[in-house]
């Protein structure tokens, strides 16, 4: 084989300039970045890899971006919203928030005003994952690059251009035409995995998910479940039109959750990820 022709082919080579590789924790954006590492060896400097934690994340989940880190010798910036300038913060592994402080500080300024973030206004994602991730570049002193989405041939409904001038979009995975079977494929041989059940992935409670899984989680992970109740609560909004995530937890509790559908889910649809 034409060895050149072939890496001219290989969709995970770096484009020129600056870029930001944003990896979600999952394993789509994990499958992508060994793809990349592949491809390219070690990253070169005008390459990042940030992880926007969001406070709501499975524990398992922070686990896997640090073992990501650490086996495949590659730094992974950890960042986190904050309300003060420089409006992010600089954060590892040990540091990172475990109860949904930064997501609670993306709402407040828009909780006085009872406006959770809801399907059609994902504000949470665009301040805790876009903006957090954007305001950390340009302070790095980059004026333009391009962001790597991990969204996979079969979900490429998704995708979208850039609405940023600063930024323009790259689909590797889609180009490359890898669908979730290459994505399972890898992991089921890779000696290690995210240790998460099927649809936990980003948020806990994302209000994205469909009501099955919202269900399943709050049959396995009630504890979680109840920060989002309590957030509701407290601001005397719902994520969700008529219904709120205390009636699901109630009816979990009395009838259990095996009569939802297992339907797909949007956020999390065949392991999707929140990607912005
Ligand atoms: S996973 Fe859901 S709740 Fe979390 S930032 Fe993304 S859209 Fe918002």
């Amino acid at each position: 084989m034409n060895y050149k022709r072939s890496m001219a082919e290989n969709k995970f080579i770096l484009p020129d300039g600056n870029v930001l590789i944003s990896f979600s924790g999952g394993r789509t954006s994990g499958f992508m970045l060994h793809k990349i590492l592949e491809a390219n060896g070690d990253l070169p400097d005008r390459a990042k890899v940030v992880f926007a934690n969001t406070g709501r994340e499975m524990p398992q989940t922070l686990d896997f971006v640090q073992e990501c880190s650490d086996r495949w010798n590659v730094p992974i910036t950890w960042l986190e919203y904050t309300q003060h300038k420089p409006k992010f913060e600089i954060v590892s592994h040990n540091a990172a928030s475990r109860n949904g402080e930064p997501f609670e500080q993306a709402i407040r300024k828009k909780a006085s005003d009872r406006f959770l973030p809801n399907q059609a206004i994902r504000y949470c994602t665009q301040e805790m994952k876009v903006l957090t991730i954007k305001r950390y570049l340009v302070r790095n002193g980059w004026k333009k690059w391009f962001n790597t989405v991990g969204i996979r041939k079969d979900e490429s409904h998704r995708i979208k251009p850039s609405k940023d001038k600063r930024w323009e979009n790259w689909f590797p995975l889609a180009a490359a035409e890898m669908t979730v079977h290459d994505v399972n494929k890898f992991w089921s041989n890779n000696e290690f995995d995210l240790q998460v059940m099927k649809g936990a992935g980003n948020c806990d409670g994302c209000f994205l998910k469909s009501e099955a899984q919202l269900a399943a989680m709050w049959r396995e992970h009630p504890d979680r479940m109840q920060w989002w109740s309590d957030l509701e609560i407290r601001i005397g909004s719902t994520f969700h039109k008529g219904r709120s995530y205390k009636e699901l937890g109630d009816f979990v509790e009395k009838q259990g959750s095996f009569i939802f559908d297992d339907e797909a889910y949007l956020c999390q649809q065949n392991f999707g990820e929140c990607t912005g």
